[in-house]
């Protein structure tokens, strides 16, 4: 199934494949002559609500542009207001953050806890009269205190969205995370555990926004009235424009990969909670110098990323790759970016998280011998 190996060291993502059913999908979409919007995408909407046990589902051609959307869409349902607050974490990618800018609203930070996900204490402290939302990431697919926070924005009126781009095949309670909030987007971007090339999905608990959105990700186009309105084939060319929107919708062939690679989920992620176990016990009797990341025992993640908490975080890394093992950092402090820097010092936490976390290899083509090795490689330079 996988390709010749060229010997790279060890990577911290490779995604792995289906070849044969993805490329069964795609010939599919090839042969049928239909590759764009509609087929393999609502074949994979329907997919992904039954696997999700979320009502609504809508295709698109990243988390990004889900992110973007869920903003916009939500802050015209409510009327928010330019410059109202969203609560929000330093530790993430930049796309979180920037969907709250886009949307001319104001990003607010809060710190994060031991599960490196927002502290419900902290999202507390920064609520104000300004403040709508909350945008928690379920950083690694780790849930972290998600529930706190669900009956906290409850409790203040505040919308919940949730960036589930690591969250892919995450359970909390034996249930999809996204239930807990008002929209929810998962990326299918390459080295995502559900990897297609670049696409995601974006979840809305409340049917009418779900078809909003469809309307929005497809430049404003609404393509039912005029279907509705008896003109059937004849009047397709007769469509109506209700919004100023994107080109943020997905295509079948991307589609079908992901309807592939679904297939392959949770057999994945069973692995990936494998070597995070092996990482786990493998640095039990090292807990001074190499800290773990706190998983509440509901929460059944993803294992997106396996993070360890080191001083020398750099050294380390150099270390690391002159053994060609190849970590990374999830994430720098958002607050370092000039865009943020208006919050710079006001979480110490992430600050701190920021200068001391590593991402370990952790992908599918990982043996536990190359788990081992990474292990004893961690554990030598600390007792260098
Ligand atoms: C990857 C990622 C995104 C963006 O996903 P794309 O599908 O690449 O647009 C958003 N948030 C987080 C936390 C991510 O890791």
């Amino acid at each position: 199934m996988q390709g010749k190996e060229v010997h790279l060291g060890i990577q911290l993502f490779v995604p792995t494949f289906d070849v044969e059913a993805c490329l069964d999908g795609i010939r599919e979409c090839l042969e049928k002559g239909w590759t764009g919007l509609g087929f393999k995408t609502v074949e994979f909407e329907e997919a992904w609500k039954k696997y999700t046990g979320l009502p609504h589902a809508h295709f698109l051609n990243s988390a990004t542009v889900g992110l973007n959307l869920a903003f916009e869409t939500l802050k015209e349902k409510h009327g928010w207001a330019d410059g109202d607050e969203v609560i929000t974490t330093p530790i993430t990618f930049v796309s979180s953050n920037h969907a709250i800018l886009l949307a001319k609203l104001n990003a607010v930070f809060a710190d994060i806890d031991d599960t490196l996900c927002l502290d419900p204490k902290s999202i507390e402290s920064k609520i104000t009269d300004r403040t709508r939302a909350v945008l928690y990431v379920g950083l690694g697919g780790n849930t972290g205190r998600l529930e706190e926070v669900a009956m906290l924005c409850k409790a203040r009126g505040l919308s919940l969205i949730l960036d589930a781009a690591h969250m892919s095949g995450t359970r909390l309670n034996g249930e999809n995370p996204g239930k807990l909030a008002e929209v929810t987007v998962f990326s299918y971007q390459a080295v995502k555990n559900l990897p297609t090339a670049d696409s995601g999905m974006i979840c809305f608990a409340d049917g009418e926004l779900d078809e909003i959105v469809r309307k929005k990700a497809w430049l404003g186009i609404n393509k039912d009235t005029y279907a509705r309105s008896g003109g059937g084939g004849t009047y397709k060319w007769r469509y109506d424009v209700e919004y100023v929107g994107y080109k943020d919708h997905g295509n079948s062939i991307m589609a079908a990969i992901g309807i592939a690679q679904l297939k392959h989920l949770d057999h994945d992620n069973a692995y990936r909670r494998q070597m995070a176990r092996w990482y786990t016990e493998g640095f039990a009797a090292h807990s001074d110098k190499i800290r773990l990341v706190h998983v509440p025992e509901n929460c059944e993640s993803s294992r997106h990323l396996f993070q360890i908490i080191v001083d020398r975080r750099d050294d380390l890394m150099v270390f690391l790759n002159e053994n060609e093992i190849y970590p990374g950092v999830h994430y720098v402090d958002n607050t370092q970016y000039r865009m943020y820097s208006y919050a710079a010092n006001t979480c110490p936490k992430a600050a701190y998280v920021s200068d001391h976390v590593v991402s370990l290899p952790m992908h599918m083509r990982l043996s536990f011998e190359d788990v081992q090795l990474v292990i004893r490689k961690v554990i030598e330079f600390f007792e260098k």
